[in-house]
């Protein structure tokens, strides 16, 4: 998370602390709105291939259930400890309350680098550490989705170790595979919620996505949905695109399936021969239009955003944007349209999930995508409203309109 040297002034009152004002918080308001409802911290051990056991730590954070079950991804990262996922988990609670969908904020991770692990030692890793926190899941409690190197296959085996001994299950996690009660739309849910959100923009500045510049850092489940969206749908042309190995630049437009089928085979962006290969810090050195991060956090530092060629940055990733590279892009006047509204579209369609599991009903493909649209459609009409009416950042908007939903929540419950 944001090195010390990188955060903003002490003087400079956080995005948090300006709505914290807006919405007239008092000061035990704060505190409990600060602080994490739950913490579990688990040991995970997990039998290797090799015959040794390997050790690992894991974490579920639940930040506040003031509007229902928390809701979150589990994250398998060797940098995901206690506080990155208190911090993921507490931004949660504000996307839950912004796009006003019945749900407070969790997030969970293991520090493990699970990209040499097997199908096996990942398998026994995620039912060992479900069977650790699964005291404090359930559908009406906790309810866990994918996120940085876990998909539908580990939220499947979330539900099974879940169900063991306590029945049919499958409202107790999101993202999982169609066949076993994941929702239509899903999988691309997220990258899909980034695009309506940027036509809305693009639509309020009159500045046409077709044609447009863009580079996406990270072509994972949201950076690489976004790309094929704004590739096929939108027509705009993504001249560079980076991964854990670095990137690939093309000024003429990358051949996205082209680039997607190369990726299929686990091969990294950077051999893609369609394109000059760059170094993952070049990607925010490439002029463009819209530059979407959409990997990990913390990525956008004060140092590098002095420097950015871009007019406006949609948070694909959480927490993509340090505070003090906040305070240099206010100044330089580039736009930041704030992750828990730019990537809300994964937790809506999650929603939607649950509300299928729970009636035990399969919604339709377009009936989902026509929800999800006016979920963004309504998140995004609201903050840009709230952020002119008051004159502040479209974050600070963001966090007041979140912050007022969940403290409402708390004093009508009598916190
Ligand atoms: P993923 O594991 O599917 O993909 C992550 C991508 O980022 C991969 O391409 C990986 O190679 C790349 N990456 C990792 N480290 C990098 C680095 N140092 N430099 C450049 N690229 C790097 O993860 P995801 O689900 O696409 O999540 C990406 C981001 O979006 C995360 O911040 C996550 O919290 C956020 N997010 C995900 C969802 C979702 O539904 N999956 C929803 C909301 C937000």
């Amino acid at each position: 998370m944001a090195q010390p040297a990188d955060t903003a002034p002490a003087s400079a009152p956080s995005s948090f602390d300006i709505a914290a004002d807006l919405a007239g918080l008092s000061a035990h308001e704060r505190a409990v709105l600060q602080a994490p409802f739950r913490e579990i911290t688990v040991q995970v051990p997990v039998k290797m291939d090799n015959g040794e056991t390997k050790v690992f730590k894991g974490y579920r954070i639940q930040h506040n259930g003031a509007r229902g079950p928390t809701k979150g991804g589990i994250r398998y990262h060797q940098h995901a400890d206690h506080d990155e996922v208190l911090a993921l988990a507490r931004l949660m609670t504000w996307k839950t309350a912004l796009l006003d969908i019945p749900f407070g904020g969790a997030k969970g991770g293991i520090t493990v680098d699970p990209r040499h692990m097997s199908k096996g030692e990942l398998e026994r890793m995620t039912r060992v550490f479900t069977s650790r926190i699964a005291l404090a899941l359930g559908p009406y409690r906790d309810v866990p989705a994918p996120d940085v190197n876990t998909n539908a296959q580990t939220m499947a085996w979330v539900f099974d170790e879940y169900s063991r001994g306590r029945g049919y299950s499958p409202a107790v996690v999101t993202g999982k595979p169609v066949a076993i009660g994941g929702s239509l739309g899903r999988e691309e849910a997220t990258g899909r919620g980034v695009v309506f959100v940027m036509r809305e923009y693009a639509r309020d500045h009159q500045t046409p996505i077709e044609g447009a510049r863009v580079v996406i850092q990270g072509f994972g489940n949201v950076g690489a949905n976004l790309a094929r969206i704004l590739h096929l749908e939108d027509g705009a042309k993504i001249i560079a695109v980076s991964d854990v190995e670095g990137g690939i630049r093309n000024d003429s437009g990358l051949d996205i399936p082209a680039l997607s089928r190369h990726t299929a085979d686990r091969k990294p962006v950077g051999t893609f021969p369609g394109g000059t290969a760059i170094s993952g810090d070049d990607i925010f050195r490439v002029p463009c239009d819209y530059l979407c991060p959409c990997a990990l956090g913390d990525v956008i530092t004060a140092q590098n955003a002095a420097a950015l060629d871009c007019r406006v940055i949609i948070e694909g990733a959480n927490a993509p944007t340090t505070p003090g590279a906040d305070a240099v892009l206010l100044q330089r006047g580039i736009t930041v349209v704030p992750d828990f509204l730019a990537n809300a579209g994964g937790v809506v369609v999650s929603y939607f999930e649950w509300t299928q599991n729970l009636q035990q009903h399969r919604w339709e493909l377009a009936y989902i995508q026509e929800q999800l649209l006016k979920k963004m459609v309504a998140g995004w009409s609201e903050v840009r409203d709230y952020a002119g009416a008051h004159k502040v950042t479209l974050r600070s908007a963001a966090y007041a309109i979140a912050i007022g939903r969940v403290v409402e929540a708390e004093r009508l419950r009598g916190t």
